[in-house]
């Protein structure tokens, strides 16, 4: 057993995990959490660039309530490019997003993807058992009835809302800043029981998703999953460092392997 924090430095990748230990592990479950960094190579931009800015828009400008109210104009219009951009042909899933189907289709025990990201690229690829915890780019909420509808379209001024046929009551079915992220109380509830938890292209800087790894068992297994060490990495007791493309289906298809000679 790796104690908690110790950081395994890889250049290039480095399956210094305890595989071995995921033998007899068939009852147990599996919790995987992911962040921008799994849809990094799948041709999506990701939002934040390294000045903290979104597609040149302050994020409290694009992703608030407040900034909404202001301006739902300029809102709509940045999902509607960040909807178009999902739709285009060359952004598709990724060998990452494609071992994470290996992992539920073969994983024995129970099994949760919990996804930070609003993209479609895990049920794309085939991930069943998931959670979008900030919401799906391709739904739209009813601000009168709160009812969510499937979008693909862009959310225009005289757009009409299919639950009550008036315009201006669609917003993005996507969590804001300061807003609660979906669906907490059941992943809490998951995660306290949980027996391994993966973290995968996620900073470690949004949270509640960058607790989850406090909120897990003292006795479970937890490793990272990451294009470098993130900002709670000492808090995972096993870590791999490198594009999500090359490391998850890595990691994936050796600790699949070893389930199966158990
Ligand atoms: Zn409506």
């Amino acid at each position: 057993m790796h104690p908690k924090g110790r950081l395994v430095q890889s250049v290039s990748l480095d399956l210094r995990c305890d595989f071995g230990s995921y033998r007899g592990m068939t009852e147990k479950l599996l919790i995987v959490l992911t962040g921008a960094g799994i849809s990094a190579e799948s041709g999506l931009k990701t939002f934040r660039d390294h000045n903290g800015l979104w597609e040149n828009h302050r994020v409290e400008d694009v992703a608030s309530p407040e900034g909404f109210r202001r301006d739902p104009r300029l809102v709509q219009d940045f999902y509607n490019a960040r909807r178009a951009q999902l739709l285009s042909p060359e952004v598709r899933p990724n060998a990452g997003h494609e071992a994470l189907v290996r992992l539920e289709r073969e994983w024995p025990g129970e099994f949760l993807l919990v996804t930070q990201n609003v993209d479609n690229l895990h049920e794309r690829a085939g991930n069943q058992r998931l959670l979008h915890m900030h919401g799906e780019l391709l739904k739209a909420r009813c601000l009168r009835t709160h009812a969510v509808h499937e979008w693909t379209d862009p959310i225009l001024p005289d757009t009409r809302c299919p639950c009550c046929r008036r315009s201006g009551t669609l917003r993005p079915h996507i969590v804001w800043f300061g807003e609660m992220p979906l669906e907490m109380p059941r992943v809490y509830g998951l995660l306290a029981r949980c027996d391994v938890f993966l973290a995968i292209g996620t900073s470690g800087q949004v949270y509640p998703a960058a607790g989850f790894v406090e909120a897990v068992p003292e006795t479970a297994r937890t490793v990272e999953l990451n294009l470098e060490a993130s900002a709670v990495s000492s808090a995972f007791g096993e870590h791999l460092h490198g594009p999500a493309g090359r490391i998850v289906p890595a990691f994936v298809d050796q600790l699949l392997e070893n389930l199966r000679q158990s």
